[in-house]
């Protein structure tokens, strides 16, 4: 679990900018697959070897003056629930203006750790103009250049030094965690009441926000688990969740915070951008995943091929991980709910998996030798031997000559070939080619 850095201010101040910026750095470094769709508003980063999350709280469409008001409050009360840090951002270029004023506000009265930052200060100039910001009355301004990262430095030195210890004790320890997320209305608490009946729930302070996790232990039909409602989040927020963007923002706590994330989708509606979002951040996290069309009931005329269609027009769309189970699930009839519950176990146990390197050699090595990467500048690249990493989920180091040469369909043999050896459904998989 990571502290979480919201950058919020008006449009066209530079947060989106900041974002990209903060992000790069270790997507060049981390991000190691390819093709993958990136959601805009959400990404780790890390300063001074401190991991934080990033939320963009700007990502929506403004389009008359009404929603703008609206959506700013949305987004100045999203960072105030969720975040750990807000970076407020203004800018030189237009001065402090009423829309300023009130966000700045908003966040006085919140109590939260705020950063004041004066963007767009491109020159030293500029240092001198920016000096309006102090009739905000604080005695406090960073003055910052997104465009050209100059300031951002100092600036996280501080937000990193003064993140709280995450002091979160998990009472239930050791035990596997499954979030349910979705968009509003898929049918999450649906799902939940029916595993869970009168079950007790636990609700578990999370630092530095203003909100609680419901987490309750399931124990039934032998398994045994902690299942996180994030639709029970939601009715505790402050914010109303009709703009979807908020929703998926909201579960991103909750799916670092997991091992497995139960993806529901309305079968009436289809895979959207915001379950996109969401399977990203499970994705990038590396978090095991279901995926569940729920309302399956709703779906008229079924024919031989309807689920497998539907099946298919996800995957289409989901990029290179696609060996992910997808089941249709009734929450509301109960239908295949307990093979939900099975699957998502399966998907826990093949991300807690270790492969012996002597088994993992015995088979990949002669996977390799029948069809070795291709051959660069004439030079041949031998894979001499690999191992599991210990990680939390799959990773994989296969050492051989010439690493660099090793290009990314090659890699995505290598994990498919994993997959088809040692069944890892579900699970994000890592592979790395290494100098010997
Ligand atoms: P957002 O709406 O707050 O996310 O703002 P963006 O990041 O999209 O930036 C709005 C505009 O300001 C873009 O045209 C950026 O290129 C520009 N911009 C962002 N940061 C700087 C900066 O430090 N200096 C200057 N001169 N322009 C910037
Ligand atoms: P949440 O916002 O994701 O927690 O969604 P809810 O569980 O509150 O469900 C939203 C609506 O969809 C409610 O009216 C539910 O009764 C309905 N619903 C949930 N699951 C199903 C289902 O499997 N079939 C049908 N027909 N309706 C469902």
């Amino acid at each position: 679990m990571s502290n979480i850095v919201a950058i919020v201010g008006r449009p066209n101040v530079g947060k989106s900018t900041l974002f990209n910026r903060l992000l790069e750095r270790r997507e060049a470094i981390v991000d190691s697959t390819a093709g993958v769709t990136r959601d805009r508003h959400y990404g780790k980063s890390d300063w001074n070897g401190v991991e934080f999350t990033v939320i963009d709280t700007g990502g929506y469409e403004v389009n008359t003056e009404d929603i703008f008001q609206e959506e700013i409050t949305k987004q100045v009360q999203l960072a105030i629930d969720e975040a750990t840090s807000i970076i407020f951002m203004l800018s030189v270029d237009e001065g402090l203006t009423d829309t300023d004023q009130e966000i700045f506000e908003m966040l006085r009265r919140s109590g939260k750790k705020v950063y004041i930052v004066v963007n767009k200060v491109d020159s030293a100039t500029l240092e001198v103009a920016a000096t309006e910001f102090y009739s905000l009355g604080i005695e406090k301004y960073y003055t910052m250049s997104s465009a050209t990262g100059s300031g951002t430095g100092e600036l996280l030195d501080d937000v990193v030094a003064d993140f709280p210890t995450l002091d979160y004790k998990d009472p239930f320890e050791g035990l596997p965690r499954i979030t349910i997320a979705g968009r509003p209305n898929v049918g999450k608490s649906t799902l939940t009441n029916a595993l869970l009946d009168h079950e007790r729930n636990i609700v578990t302070d999370i630092a530095g926000t203003t909100r609680d996790s419901i987490e309750t232990l399931y124990n039934k039909f032998g398994h045994e688990f902690v299942l996180v409602d994030t639709a029970g989040m939601r009715r505790k927020a402050k914010v109303s969740e009709d703009l979807e963007f908020y929703s998926v923002m909201r579960s991103v706590r909750a799916i670092e915070n997991s091992d497995v994330v139960i993806i529901m989708v309305d079968a009436t509606q289809g895979w959207e951008s915001q379950d996109m979002n969401i399977f990203g951040i499970a994705q990038k996290n590396r978090k095991g995943i279901v995926i569940l069309v729920n309302k399956w009931d709703l779906v008229e005329d079924k024919k031989t091929n309807t689920m497998r269609d539907f099946e298919q027009g996800i995957k289409d769309k989901i990029g290179q991980f696609t060996d992910i189970p997808v089941l249709f699930v009734s929450a509301l009839t109960k239908q295949r709910i307990l093979k939900a519950v099975d699957t998502a176990m399966e998907v826990y146990k093949n991300r807690q998996k270790k492969i012996k390197t002597s088994k993992l050699n015995e088979v990949m090595l002669p996977v390799f030798e029948n069809n070795p990467p291709p051959a660069l500048k004439g030079k041949y690249i031998k894979i001499k031997y690999c191992v599991q990493l210990g990680t939390p989920s799959p990773q994989f180091v296969f050492f051989c000559n010439l690493p660099q040469y090793v290009k990314e369909p090659y890699k995505r043999y290598a994990e498919n070939q994993l997959r088809k050896h040692f069944g890892f459904t579900g699970v994000p998989i890592e592979v790395y080619f290494r100098q010997k």
